[in-house]
C-alpha cells in the first residue's frame, strides 16, 4: 500500500458547513497539482445537522489509485494526520448525532499528528480545554476570528486558504505551498487569497504537547447496552417530569428542575452561553417560555437559572429578556465548568455579581460571535475585521 494521508475538519454544523466543505475539497484539489489522488466527503450524505452541532468533514489523499480505494473502503478515517478545528470552543469536546457520549477533539489524531485550531487564544489557554491523551501531538494556531456563516450564504474571510497555508507547513508530504498557490490562482482566481495562504504558511508554528498534558477532566460517557441487555418489544422509555430542589444556603425546597435526557448532552453545540444577573431578574418567565430546549430551571426563589448541561447556546433568552443586561451571551471559551450560576449567586451574591461584571467586561473586547445570517450585508461588514486580524496574525 502506498502513502495515504487523511485530514479531518471539525466544525459547527450549518454555521461552518460550507467552510468545512470548501476546505476539504480544496485540500484534494491542491494535492491534485502534485499528481496525487483524493476524495473529500462529509460525515453525512444528507444534512441532519442542527445549529452548532459538532460535525466532521474529511479529505483523504493517496499517491495511487489502489491506496485511495483502500482508504475509501472505510466509513471515515480512523486515524488522521491533521485535525483542523474551525471553532476553538470545540476544544472542550464534541458530541454529535454520529456517536455516543462526548469525545475529545483530537480523538482521531495520529501520534505526532498536528491539531490546527482557528483561535484568538494562545496554546496554554487552549490546553485548558483540550483533553489529555496518552500520545503526544503538535498544536498550531491560525490566529483569527471564528468564521460563522450559513448553509446558503458564505462568508469569504479567507479562513479556507489560511488553513491550506497552515496545512502545507504542517504536512509537507501532502502538498507544497506552491501547489496551494497554483490551486488558488487556477480555481479561486484571487491574488489576495494567495497572499493570505502564503502569510499563514510562513508564520504557522506548532508547540509539542506531551502525553498527559492538557485538560484532566473526565469526559461524559456511558456504556451502550448490548443486544442481550435491551428490553423486549418496542417501547420508548418515558421521561420523568422532574421537581423542586433545595436552595444550597437556606435548604428551602422549591422551584422546578425538569429531568433531562441522561444520555445526550447538548452543551457541546454551544459557542456562547448565557450569564444571568439574578439581582435584576423580574421573574417575568419569558426566558423560560421561549427557550427551545427547556433549559431553564425555575430556582427555589423564583428566578430562572440556565442549566448549562442542557443549554445549546442559541441566544434566544438574551433576545427576549426585557431587562437590560439581565441575560448576556458570552463567548464559551471564557468558561471551564457547567456549574449552576444560581447556586453560585446564592452562596455569595457580591462575589457572583463581581464575577459577572468581570466576565462580561473581559469577554466584550473579544470576538462577538454571530450565530448565523441575520441581515443582508452582515458578512460584508464583518469581513474587514477578520482580514485585519488575519494580517496581524
Ligand atoms: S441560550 Fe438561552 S434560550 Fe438558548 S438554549 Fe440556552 S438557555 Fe435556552
Ligand atoms: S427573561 Fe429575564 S427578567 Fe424575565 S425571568 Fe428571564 S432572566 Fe428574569
Amino acid at each position: 500500500m502506498g502513502q495515504l494521508l487523511a485530514i479531518e475538519v471539525v466544525y459547527r454544523g450549518v454555521f461552518q458547513k460550507t467552510l468545512a466543505k470548501n476546505i476539504t475539497r480544496d485540500i484534494v484539489l491542491a494535492a491534485h497539482n502534485e499528481g496525487k489522488l483524493g476524495i473529500s466527503f462529509g460525515r453525512y450524505g444528507d444534512a441532519p445537522e442542527r445549529n452548532g452541532i459538532p460535525a466532521k468533514g474529511f479529505a483523504i489523499v493517496a499517491n495511487d489509485e489502489q491506496t485511495l480505494e483502500e482508504g475509501m473502503a472505510q466509513y471515515e478515517p480512523k486515524q488522521v494526520d491533521v485535525t483542523v478545528v474551525l471553532d476553538d470552543t470545540l476544544c472542550k469536546g464534541v458530541e454529535s448525532w454520529a456517536w455516543y457520549g462526548m469525545l475529545p477533539v483530537h480523538r482521531a489524531l495520529k501520534p505526532g499528528g498536528t491539531l490546527i485550531v482557528i483561535s484568538l487564544e494562545d496554546a496554554p489557554t487552549l490546553l485548558k480545554s483540550i483533553h489529555r491523551r496518552e500520545k503526544p501531538y503538535k498544536l498550531g494556531i491560525v490566529k483569527g476570528i471564528t468564521s460563522f456563516s450559513g448553509m446558503w450564504v458564505y462568508k469569504d474571510d479567507h479562513t479556507d486558504v489560511r488553513v491550506l497555508g497552515a496545512i502545507a507547513k504542517a504536512l509537507p508530504e501532502l502538498f507544497s505551498l506552491k501547489s496551494v498557490e497554483q490551486f488558488i490562482n487556477d480555481k479561486l482566481k484571487s491574488s489576495a487569497k494567495v497572499a493570505s495562504a502564503r502569510l499563514d504558511f510562513e508564520r504557522f508554528a506548532t508547540v509539542d504537547v506531551k502525553a498527559g498534558q492538557g485538560n484532566p477532566e473526565e469526559l461524559f460517557k456511558f456504556d451502550l447496552p448490548g443486544w442481550k441487555d435491551m428490553r423486549g418489544g418496542v417501547s420508548v422509555k418515558g421521561q420523568p417530569q422532574g421537581g423542586p430542589y433545595a436552595d444550597p444556603v437556606t435548604k428551602q425546597v422549591g422551584g422546578f428542575r425538569p429531568v433531562r435526557n441522561e444520555l445526550f448532552k447538548k452543551y457541546s453545540t454551544r459557542t456562547e452561553r448565557p450569564v444571568v444577573n439574578f439581582s435584576t431578574c423580574t421573574k417575568c418567565t419569558l426566558c423560560w417560555l421561549n427557550c427551545p430546549d427547556a433549559s431553564f430551571d425555575v430556582a427555589p426563589d423564583g428566578t430562572y437559572d440556565a442549566n448549562l448541561k442542557s443549554c445549546c447556546g442559541c441566544g434566544i433568552c438574551e433576545d427576549v429578556c426585557p431587562v437590560k443586561d439581565c441575560i448576556t451571551m458570552v463567548n464559551e471559551s471564557e468558561f471551564h465548568d457547567n456549574n449552576s450560576q444560581w447556586a453560585e449567586f446564592r452562596k455569595d451574591k457580591d462575589a457572583y455579581l463581581k464575577w459577572l461584571e468581570t466576565t462580561i467586561q473581559k469577554a466584550e473586547p473579544m470576538e462577538k460571535r454571530s450565530n448565523g445570517f441575520r441581515y443582508r450585508g452582515q458578512y460584508q461588514e464583518q469581513i474587514p475585521e477578520a482580514l485585519e486580524i488575519a494580517k496581524k496574525g
